[in-house]
């Protein structure tokens, strides 16, 4: 993400936490940062190690941990369930209301991309859970697949 772009994000982001009644802390902002800069999705344990180089105060990773949920409770970065790790939300800039995510995963090179898929289409895959004798635990939905980068380097 460029300089300018990250700026942008980062004052939407301020605003989106002040608008909860909570705040983009110095340290929660750099947490954000980080992933906003990162290409692959990253686990706390990541998120703390990269902080810890580039910083001269070093973070344990279970508050990496508690600021990782406060952004994720304000939809600024998702949690991938598949994997245990995070990723900056890429509609942080929009206007737009956020519908509930699914996320294409690389298989090859890790990266990720946030779409949202139809709510009838979720609904009809939930009904055929249901009627499998299951329950479907959460809509997000997380896709195995090849980015169009990986396609195109075959
Ligand atoms: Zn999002
Ligand atoms: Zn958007
Ligand atoms: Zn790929």
């Amino acid at each position: 993400m460029k300089k300018q772009q990250l700026v942008k994000v980062i004052e939407k982001a301020a605003a989106i936490c002040k608008q909860s009644g909570g705040q983009l802390t110095a340290k929660r902002k750099k947490i954000l940062e980080l992933l906003l800069s990162s290409d692959v999705p990253l686990s706390a344990y990541e998120v703390a190690d990269a902080h810890n180089k580039q910083s001269e105060t070093s973070m344990p990773a279970m508050s990496v941990y508690r600021m990782l949920d406060f952004l994720a409770s304000e939809q600024l970065v998702h949690k991938l369930s598949s994997t245990n790790k995070y990723i900056a939300c890429s509609h942080i800039a929009c206007e737009h209301s956020h519908e509930v995510p699914q996320f294409l995963i690389c298989g090859k090179c890790q990266r990720v991309k946030e779409i949202t898929i139809a709510k009838r289409i979720v609904d009809e895959l939930a009904t055929q859970v249901n009627n499998a004798g299951y329950q479907l635990a959460t809509p997000q939905l997380e896709l195995d697949c090849l980015c169009e980068r990986c396609l195109s380097n075959d």
